[in-house]
């Protein structure tokens, strides 16, 4: 009860330090100007329904100048990537929170490459070589260098030896299963969690690291790819209502969860971005914040194209396709608890605060095209049917195929009597199934390998408009289309192309749909077509 005391006075003491520093300023100035104002809490010009929902916030502090919200805070390996970064978003959170940001829990991935490092670490112990050196010099430095204290050093070097115990075990055994794959890869988010808990303390932020199993992540026994079980967010919200000091910072390992019978589980590859909305969503929050490198969701992938933009808003729709087809830069079911209570998410860089991000909300505006985004080797399966079965038969009979060997088909384009569509690398049809056979009784079939999808996530109730442009770019490159699908989600259109035109194909496309500098002349459209545009509600 002390503790909780002393925990709400020092945050409350820390909002009101720092109130109106320089760093305010210049997130008011970026924000009138890059983000969309009226989802900025922090813009001085929001609505006045705004106002009233600020109003109904509860505060914590006698200034009531600045607002508070509280949110969860997601921070990736890309944000963690050393001590240096570990201390920078410390000290982030700390600035975020006197700027009227309360976090009820901040989810950290692993530091830097981690799980990537862990992962090869499996591997080289089914080869035979135990090694955690690396990982251990990562993690003690970072302890060394802000002296974080002895009990901190026992307990990380406490998890690393119970990591090396671990793969001496897989060495022996030689067994590495999607369970004990889950088990190794922990290791990395419940390090991080204890060393940025115990920065934050160090620094003046009351903070408390937690493993997910411990606020409630539950989900099923789908080892690596696991599904957040219905009753977690009920479970989420008991424990943050009644067990959690709410004067301190609730650290929260990402990715990793727990099964019903105790046993860690993993939510899929990039899965803290999904620890992060569903803390969001099952405690109601008003805002949830997914920390990055970049500025928020851009254009297109700014490592394939250098001119990308930072998108200011998308729709929860258009960033679950995004990420579904290939932007790597969100989980791609982490919008759905979000989406379910209408959450805001923010994607925000933790390199350049000030910059207001991408806010991912309910669908408003139309945009032609919102951003371009790609996967690479895929491959193109044409199935023409070979008329032994009716049009029926036919296209329930490669359905079955493809259930039976568990294959899932990211784009597909089909008539009475063929079907095309697209497996990714993970799904090859070589992938040990009996796909090709069981088609082969009823159809021909031809795979293609080295393809690549370019998706644009578009208004499709303009989609001539966005097919003109683009097949007469494509026509003057000499890029040929193999297949072209629109989405039943109606925000995306699929183009198939060879992998090794792709990254031109991508360059000329964004060049028009955002760069003011395409090769043709974009198609206009006539002033009633904007008119009607503009007032058909
Ligand atoms: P973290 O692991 O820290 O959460 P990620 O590395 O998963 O972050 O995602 C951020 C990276 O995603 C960026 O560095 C960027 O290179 C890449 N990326 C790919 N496509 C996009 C896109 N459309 N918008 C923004 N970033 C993208
Ligand atoms: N550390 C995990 C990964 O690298 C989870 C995450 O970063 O979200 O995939
Ligand atoms: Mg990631």
């Amino acid at each position: 009860m002390k503790l909780r005391l002393i925990h709400t006075l020092l945050l409350a003491l820390l909002a009101n330090t720092n109130a109106f520093t320089p760093h305010s300023a210049l997130l008011k100035v970026s924000s009138s100007l890059l983000a969309t104002p009226k989802d900025d809490l922090s813009d001085p010009s929001a609505s006045e329904s705004l106002s009233n929902y600020r109003a109904s916030l509860p505060l914590t502090r006698s200034d009531s100048s600045i607002q508070q919200k509280r949110t969860v805070m997601k921070f990736g390996g890309s944000s963690l990537a050393d001590a240096g970064r570990i201390d920078h978003v410390a000290q982030l959170i700390k600035s975020q929170i006197a700027l009227g940001n309360r976090p009820a829990a901040v989810v950290c991935s692993a530091m830097g490459k981690t799980t990537n490092n862990l992962l090869n670490a499996g591997d080289f112990a089914l080869e035979g070589r135990v090694n955690v050196d690396a990982l251990r010099t990562l993690h003690l430095q970072t302890i060394e260098e802000f002296q974080l204290g002895e009990h901190l050093k026992n307990e990380i070097n406490a998890l690393l030896d119970e990591l090396e115990n671990m793969l001496s075990g897989v060495k022996l055994l030689q067994e590495l299963s999607p369970r004990s794959l889950d088990m190794l890869v922990s290791f990395g988010e419940r390090m991080s969690v204890r060393m940025m808990a115990a920065r934050l303390n160090q620094i003046g932020v009351p903070a408390e690291a937690y493993d997910s199993w411990n606020i409630g992540m539950l989900t099923d026994s789908n080892f690596g790819d696991a599904t957040v079980l219905p009753s977690a967010p009920e479970t989420i919200r008991k424990i943050f209502a009644d067990k959690i000091d709410p004067g301190t910072v609730a650290i929260v390992t990402g990715f990793i969860a727990h099964d019903p019978n105790g046993k860690i589980t993993t939510l899929g590859r990039g899965g803290s971005d999904l620890t992060a909305t569903t803390i969001g969503a099952a405690c109601e929050l008003d805002e949830i914040q997914v920390w990055k490198d970049v500025d928020g969701i851009m254009s297109c992938d700014p490592r394939m194209v250098p001119g990308a933009v930072p998108i200011s808003s998308v729709s929860f729709e258009e960033a679950a396709e995004l990420a579904y087809f290939g932007a790597k830069v969100l989980h791609p079911i982490a919008m759905m608890p979000a989406m379910r209570k209408r959450i805001p998410v923010r994607v925000k860089n933790s390199y350049n605060p000030e910059h207001p991000g991408t806010v991912i909300k309910n669908r408003e505006e139309g945009r032609l095209v919102t951003a371009i985004t790609c996967k690479r080797d895929v491959q193109l399966i044409d199935i023409s049917s070979t008329r032994m079965l009716g049009a029926y038969g036919f296209l329930s009979t490669v359905f079955s195929a493809f259930e039976k060997s568990k294959l899932s088909v990211d784009v597909l384009a089909s008539s009475e009597v063929s079907v095309s569509l697209t497996l990714d690398k993970k799904h090859s049809v070589y992938s040990g199934h009996q796909l090709c056979d069981d088609l082969r009784e009823v159809a021909d079939v031809k795979v293609k390998n080295n393809k690549a999808i370019i998706t644009l996530i578009a208004d499709v109730s303009r989609t001539s408009e966005v097919l003109a442009t683009v097949f007469q770019v494509f026509m003057r490159q000499g890029i040929e289309v193999e297949m072209l699908s629109q989405g039943a989600s109606k925000v995306n259109i699929s183009f198939i192309v060879k992998d090794d035109e792709l990254v031109d194909a991508i360059t000329f496309l964004h060049a028009c749909f955002f760069e003011d500098n395409c090769l043709i002349e974009m198609p206009c459209p006539s002033p009633e077509e904007e008119y009607a545009r503009e007032f058909t509600p």
